[in-house]
């Protein structure tokens, strides 16, 4: 099917990342955590990140950023808008 394309708009759900288990999503947890620190921004239920920040975590979940951005929907941490409509 469709799909494997990269997010345009990378909003994460924080109430949903701290459910999951860490071994699934410790490496993007610990990102998240490292950004809101730098804003000083706790207080979010969401969080915006770059899209540059999902080619990195990419890298680290050895995925593409298209492959990635489909787990993190299936995983409840991105809505299902996140990914983007295809043109064809
Ligand atoms: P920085 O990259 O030098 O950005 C300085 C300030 O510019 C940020 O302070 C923020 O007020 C503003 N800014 C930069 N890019 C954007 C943007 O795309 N949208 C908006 N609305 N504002 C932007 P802030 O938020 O206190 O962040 C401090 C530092 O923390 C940033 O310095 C950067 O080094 C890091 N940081 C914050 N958020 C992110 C992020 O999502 N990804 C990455 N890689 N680093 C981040
Ligand atoms: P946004 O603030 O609506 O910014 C949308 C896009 O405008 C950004 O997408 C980026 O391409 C560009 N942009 C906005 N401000 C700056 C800036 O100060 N410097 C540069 N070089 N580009 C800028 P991007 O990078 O994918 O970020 C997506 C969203 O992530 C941003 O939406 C914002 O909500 C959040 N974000 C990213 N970096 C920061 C940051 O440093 N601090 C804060 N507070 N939020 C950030």
């Amino acid at each position: 099917p469709s799909g494997a394309e990269p997010a345009t708009k990378i909003v994460i759900n924080l109430e949903r990342l701290q459910q999951l288990p860490a071994e699934k999503v410790g490496p993007l947890a610990r990102y998240a955590a490292t950004i809101q620190s730098q804003r000083g921004d706790y207080n979010g239920k969401v969080l915006s990140i770059r899209t540059e920040d999902l080619r990195s975590l990419a890298i680290i979940y050895d995925m593409t950023p298209g492959e990635l951005t489909e787990q993190l929907i299936d995983w409840g941490v991105l809505p299902p808008e996140a990914r983007p409509a295809k043109e064809d």
